[in-house]
């Protein structure tokens, strides 16, 4: 097997051998090595990663604690599979997972991928209230496997070639920049809250809703955050009618809002969280944490993989979590995010292009319009921002096409931040002065 020696090359060789499906075209980077916020790629050139990997690396690309784990466990183990042994890594992970969840008395399932850990959610939810509907919400994301993508309400197009799992409705996300019901703050009567009351009301749903699914923050969505009393006053509904509500933690959990997890900011214990993505610190690890009641609803082998508590990557999610406690870096992701954020809201003063900044901890997107009145949004700026700060060297990424994403590890050092953000700003003034040409939206394609 040739090693490719240039990015054309890979990029050449990926088109053949894998299925556009399973492939994102947006990133124009090969990237083959990496520490904390810094990527190199084939080519030997740097970038300052704000995206760390999709929100994956909160503790920093190959953090030197999660590599000494991962080193030390492959020497010991590299895997057992849970189905029939008792292999130790994976019971130190659930229980610590069970340490730091905000609810009492949780029992923890392990799998590899947010979307797994949101299947089995399904399952337990389902199970555990013996009712069949999924209350979900427009825009989110939960993944790729049959049921997360069936309880997805981002993207349609790929269930309507494919089908779906049935009994999943979908409501409006609290959006206060882009109000579903047309509101701006000041009018504002929480009619979010509203909708939800009346379905209830009109008993649409009543008796048959299993549980509601919840990104406390939506991610792919383009960054929204609730107003602060939301899940509060949705709780208080949900458990009128014995509803569960699952939390999808996969990118606001570990640290990235600086609480371990997004839901603590708003008050509410959840039945139900996901998580993946920086979990293992980079390998592949998700867990579902729920009330022991609730996780005891499914028979034996209900929910259960060969590869699921793999002590590698069990190993690699302790480091993980103890980088976070010893590093202090709940409190370091809300210092660096108020700061972030300030100097957002500062190029937001001097740039028409940004209409909204906004986001928790380092959780964090620039909402770019092309009139602030209208709010309507800037796509081909986006890409254009997008490709400009990649050869300036700052990794970044658009969602629903024109939220920048801000993500950088909660180990970013503090020169790197401020570089990463000078970086962007000049990306910004560069499309806005037009230095950034009309070609380049071709070459970034992406969500
Ligand atoms: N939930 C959320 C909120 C996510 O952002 C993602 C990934 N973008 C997923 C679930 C799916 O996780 P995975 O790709 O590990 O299956």
């Amino acid at each position: 097997m040739d090693k490719p020696r240039n990015k054309e090359e890979v990029v050449e060789r990926y088109s053949r051998v894998f299925p556009r499906a399973s492939r994102v075209t947006y990133a124009p980077i090969v990237g083959v090595r990496a520490r904390n916020a810094m990527v190199w790629d084939i080519e030997g050139r740097e970038y300052i990663d704000f995206l760390s990997d999709a929100a994956v690396q909160n503790v920093g690309h190959n953090n030197p604690k999660v590599v000494r784990a991962v080193k030390e466990q492959v020497e010991e183990l590299m895997h057992f599979t849970f189905i029939y042994g008792f292999p130790v890594e994976p019971l130190l992970l659930a229980e610590k997972l069970a340490e730091i969840a905000p609810m009492e008395g949780v029992k923890v399932s392990l799998g590899m991928t947010g979307s797994d850990a949101n299947d089995g959610a399904i399952k337990f939810a389902r199970a555990y209230t013996r009712r069949r509907t999924i209350l979900s919400y427009l825009r989110s994301y939960y993944g790729s496997t049959y049921g997360a993508m069936s309880v997805t309400g981002l993207d349609f197009e790929i269930r309507s070639k494919v089908g779906e799992l049935s009994d999943v409705h979908y409501i409006p996300y609290p959006n206060c920049y882009r109000c579903p019901f047309g509101k701006e703050p000041k009018s504002c009567r929480m009619e979010c809250v509203e909708y939800l009351k009346e379905k209830f009301e009109g008993e649409v749903y009543a008796g048959g809703v299993a549980a509601l699914f919840a990104e406390p923050i939506q991610g792919d969505a383009g960054m929204v955050v609730p107003p602060e009393d939301y899940f509060k006053r949705v709780k208080r509904i949900l458990d009128e009618h014995g509803i569960l509500l699952v939390v999808d933690e996969v990118q606001s959990g570990m640290g990235r809002t600086g609480k371990w997890f997004a839901i603590e900011h708003f008050g509410v214990e959840p039945d139900i969280i996901t998580l993946a993505k920086p979990l293992g610190g980079g390998l592949p690890i998700s867990a579902i944490i729920g009330r022991a009641e609730v996780m005891d609803s499914l028979p034996p082998l209900g929910h259960a993989f060969t590869l699921s508590g793999n002590p590698v990557a069990s190993r690699a999610a302790l480091a993980v979590i103890e980088e976070i406690e010893e590093k202090e870096l709940l409190r370091r992701a809300e210092k660096l995010g108020k700061y972030t954020k300030k100097r957002l809201e500062k190029m937001k003063e001097e740039h028409e292009l940004i209409g909204d900044v906004r986001g928790l901890g380092l959780m964090l997107g620039i909402d770019l319009v092309k009139d602030r009145e209208t709010k309507e949004r800037a796509y081909e700026e986006a890409r254009k921002v997008v490709w400009r700060a990649y050869e300036l060297g700052l990794i970044l990424a658009f969602l629903q096409g024109n939220v920048l994403r801000i993500q950088p590890p909660l180990t970013i050092e503090e020169e790197l931040l401020d570089e990463g953000l000078d970086r962007l700003e000049r990306a910004i003034t560069d499309v806005e002065e037009g230095k950034v040409p009309d070609s380049v939206l071709a070459k970034v394609q992406g969500w």
